[in-house]
This record gives C-alpha cells, structure tokens and sequence, in this order.
C-alpha cells in the first residue's frame, strides 16, 4: 500500500504558530522530511521511532540536496508504505517549492494532502506589530523575492511596484536588500519610504530594525538570514502598535522541565504563563514517558547554540530529573539563569552549581522585566 505525504506548513518560526492539522500530521508521521527553517521545538513534537530526515535548504536558496532528489525521497517512502510529513517553513506554496513536491507526487501517483502555515511574510511583520494593510494607508500587498539579481531584473516588475503604494513583503531579500532599493529609487519610489527588515520574526530571536528606503541597507548591515523586509507607509504602525516586544518574556526560551511524577497540567499551566508573557516555553519532556534519546539531543542542541534563556524550576525532583536526563550535557545549563519557587529547590538546584533566583510568586516575577533583566544579565542575552 502507498503512504500518505502531508506537505506541511510549520509556520514562521515560532512552534505555536503551526496549525492544528500540521502538528497532527507532524506527530504521527513515520518519516519526517525538514529544511533549515524548522525549529527544534517542532521537530520534539515528532514520534520517537519516527526517521527524521535533513534537507537543509539555507535561506540564500542554497540546498543541500537537490530540490528533484527531495521530491524522489518524498516519493520513495510513500511507495515504501510508509507516512510522511514533509515540513517547511512557513506555507509550503509561497516561496518554498510546494508546488514541485506536489507535482511529482501526483506524476507518481502518490496520495497527498497540504497543510497551509502562516507564510513568513504574513506572520513575521504581525509580530512586529506592522500591519500589512491599513484603511487609508496601504490597500495593496506584494510578495516578492529578492533571490537572485536575475530576477530582480525579470521576473518582477519593480517599475510598477516603484508606482504604487503598495506594501512590499520581499522574502529572501536581505542579501540583495541594495539592489531592491536601487530598482525601487530607480523607477521613483520615494526614498523616505519607511522600510524595516525583521530577522528570525516570530521566534525568540526576533530583531527588528527601522529606517527608510534609502538608508535601510545601512541600518541592517548586522541583521543575518532569515530575515523579511518590509517597505510601505504601513512601517510607521509599528510606533504604536508594537505589541510582541514590550512582553516582559520577550526574546526568551523558557525551559521547563516537568518530571513524570508530576502531573502534565502543572507544566502546561506553567507554559501557558510564559506564553501570556511573550516568552517561548520548551516543556521537557513532550509526552507522559522517559524522553526519548532524540528529545534529549534537540534539547541539548538548543543549549548548545544559546537557544535556552531561562529555566523554571517548580520542585526538588523536577532540578534534579533535568540533570540527571542531561547527563554530560547537563554542563551547558551553567549559562542559564534558574527560577525556582522554594529554598528547597533552590538547594536542589545548587547542587548543581548555577546560578538561581527564588520567587515564591513565579508568575508575578515572570511578569516583572526589571527583575528578569537583572537575572539574566549574568547569562548570555
Ligand atoms: N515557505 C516560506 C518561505 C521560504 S523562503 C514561507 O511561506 O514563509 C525563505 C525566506 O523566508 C527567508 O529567506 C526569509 O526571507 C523568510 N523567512 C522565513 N522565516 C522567517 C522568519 N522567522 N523571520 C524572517 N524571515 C523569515
């Protein structure tokens, strides 16, 4: 029998922000196909038995596999029976080549299904607080892609854009941010524009930063991949519609690790809160079992590259089931800041030998930007 592809949208970034369909799939799939933009996060949700295959596809259009070797490897674990989710970034129709999946799929005569996800260039300004459309301002929205300068040349028609006042969303354009500009200026968009390049939108990481057609390419010179840029009257909004950023957790992952004997609720309840402040929360483990070896090297990856900026600790045996799951790892948590609620998990947890904060009203400190600037001032944000 043939298995199923789910082409899915993961959405821009941030875990939250895939759809309910899309986790779904992604949870029961039995071989999982990913590219670069994936969080770990998501990539946790996944069975443990599942096969998790890398495809890596960069932000600059670089790929490390060939986009007709993806599509046959989608193919030839469907005719091996098996379930797949492939999981891209953002919708898997805009910019990510969904439509040649799907092609090849249906000329092989595979059954599939495509989750949409929030598109990059939808959800990343939203949480920039920049709304895309504005009654009076901008009535009009175009996606483009900055890819290539042949493009740039042929595929787009900068003259119209230049005329209008449309907001343009242009995705994979940091690398060629001059150019775009240039074309722009060129066909007499006006160079005080308000233009704004996000980079990593929606997820922790998130940076933002504002200037004019003109001089944005100036201003972003320290912003990497990915990143979208937005051009259009609508930038202005932002001054007072800004709304992810003033969250005291902004920019925060918060760990939180939630022993087996303790019941699930306590720890949904627990990232619910860090949700509700703007923070990130990485429940450990997923599911009500031991975490399975692969949850514990995405953890130990997150940690690695600096991903994990908090830790919430609520018991004695929560400090020391981290530890002990993290084994040799354990060592990265010395540059995390630990918040815990009694002295006995603070003594716990010094066992350990880092550095932590009692709060005998966790939420009413989650909620303080002041004392948690302070916490982590010793840490690497
Ligand atoms: N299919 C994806 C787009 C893939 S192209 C979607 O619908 O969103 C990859 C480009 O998307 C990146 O170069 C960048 O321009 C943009 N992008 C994706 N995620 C992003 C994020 N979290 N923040 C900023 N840009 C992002």
């Amino acid at each position: 029998m043939l298995g199923t592809v789910y082409l899915v949208g993961a959405g821009p970034g941030n875990p939250d922000l895939i759809t309910v369909r899309g986790l779904e799939c992604l949870r029961r799939a039995q071989v999982v196909v990913y590219d670069r933009l994936v969080s770990r996060s998501l990539l946790a949700e996944t069975a443990p038995e599942s096969e998790l295959i890398y495809v890596g596809k960069e932000g600059g259009g670089f790929h490390t596999l060939p986009q007709a070797a993806i599509s046959q490897l989608l193919v030839d674990k469907a005719r091996a029976g098996l379930t797949v989710c492939r999981l891209k970034g953002g919708d898997p129709f805009v910019f990510g080549r969904g439509g040649e999946e799907a092609i090849a799929l249906r000329r092989a005569g595979i059954p599939f299904e495509v989750v949409p996800g929030v598109t990059a260039g939808v959800g990343v300004p939203t949480f920039a607080g920049i709304p895309l459309t504005h009654r009076g301002m901008a009535s009009t929205v175009v996606f483009v892609t900055g890819h290539e300068a042949a493009e740039l040349r042929s595929g787009t028609d900068w003259a119209g854009l230049a005329a209008s006042s449309a907001t343009l969303v242009c995705y994979m354009g940091l690398g060629r941010l001059a150019e775009v500009r240039d074309e722009l200026l060129r066909y007499g968009r006006p160079a005080d524009t308000p233009a704004a390049v996000i980079h990593w939108g929606t997820r922790a990481e998130q940076r933002v930063v504002i200037g004019t057609l003109d001089d944005l390419p100036e201003r972003a010179r320290e912003l990497a991949q990915p990143a979208i840029v937005v051009i259009g009257q609508v930038v202005d909004l932002r001054e007072v519609m800004d709304w992810a950023e003033q969250r005291p957790l902004f920019g925060r992952r918060v760990l939180l690790p939630a022993p087996l004997e303790e019941p699930a609720e306590a720890a949904a309840e627990l990232a619910m809160a860090v949700r509700d402040r703007g923070g990130e929360p990485w429940v450990f483990p997923r599911r009500p079992e031991a975490p399975a070896w692969r949850e514990v090297e995405l953890l130990r990856q997150e940690l690695s590259t600096g991903g994990i900026h908090l830790a919430v600790v609520t018991s004695p045996s929560a400090a020391h089931f981290l530890f002990h799951t993290l084994g040799e790892s354990a060592s990265l948590l010395h540059e995390v800041p630990f918040l815990c609620k009694t002295p006995e998990t603070a003594a716990a947890l010094a066992r350990y030998d880092v550095r932590v904060q009692v709060a005998g009203d966790l939420g009413g400190l989650l909620g303080d930007s002041a004392l948690l600037n302070g916490l982590a001032a010793g840490g690497r944000r």
